[in-house]
């Protein structure tokens, strides 16, 4: 196993447009120092507790994406540095992330997660709530956050006609909102989908961006 083969190998088969977000959960920061050095900046972490001291360890000038569940008490501790939240799913984390932005003199930019899996675990708004959302953003004063497109995680399965699928009606819901798009505030341009296991998918229906973690640090122990 290489991280210098794994990255050189995507960074062939990622078009230019698209933007690939290393998911360096699990792993400790020498291992994402490595990764760094053969040129990625751009990583992701799904826990806040992790996400912070890599921060601290790590080069500036990385891009960390918040692309894990995120608690509204946790908000404060990446809200200075967070480059992209993937995982907004509630009003109530909204309202955080903007009173966070505001104390740091920033304007966040996040997505909105999207359930499209059939399993029930994973997090994320309906299509009629994530409209809802957009709805009540539009009314509330909730200036220092910009929404900026929507994430998905598809259903966890060999079966690729059900992955597609998922991903295809999370395109078309991406082209519907482009309808409330308002200007500086929401732009739907950042489509996140497609894992280690699935991004190839992902890029066939029009993701943008997508979060890769074992395919390039190998397996993460249980
Ligand atoms: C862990 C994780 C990934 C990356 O998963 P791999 O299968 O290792 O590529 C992507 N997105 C989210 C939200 C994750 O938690």
């Amino acid at each position: 196993m290489s991280d210098k083969n794994n990255i050189r190998e995507l960074q062939a088969t990622l078009p230019a447009n698209v933007k690939l977000i290393a998911v360096s959960k699990t792993h400790p920061p020498d291992r994402v120092l490595e990764v760094y050095r053969l040129g990625q900046r751009c990583f992701g972490e799904n826990k806040v507790q992790e996400l912070v001291p890599k921060y601290q360890a790590l080069p500036k000038d990385i891009e960390w994406h918040m692309i894990g569940h995120l608690q509204t008490n946790k908000v404060k501790y990446i809200a200075p540095f967070v480059s992209l939240i993937h995982s907004v799913d509630s009003l109530k984390l909204l309202q955080e992330i903007n009173k966070q932005a505001e104390r740091c003199n920033r304007i966040i930019p996040v997505l909105l997660q999207i359930h499209i899996a059939s399993e029930e675990t994973k997090f994320g708004l309906s299509a009629d709530e994530a409209e809802g959302l957009i709805k009540d953003f539009n009314i509330k004063n909730l200036n220092h956050i910009k929404i900026t497109g929507l994430m998905g995680m598809a259903t966890y399965t060999d079966d690729t006609s059900t992955i597609r699928k998922e991903f295809s009606g999370l395109k078309t819901l991406f082209e519907k909102f482009k309808a409330y798009t308002l200007s500086g505030r929401i732009e739907m341009t950042e489509l996140s989908m497609g894992m280690s296991h699935d991004f190839r998918i992902a890029l066939e229906e029009g993701s943008t961006m997508v979060r890769i973690g074992s395919a390039i640090f190998g397996a993460r122990e249980a």
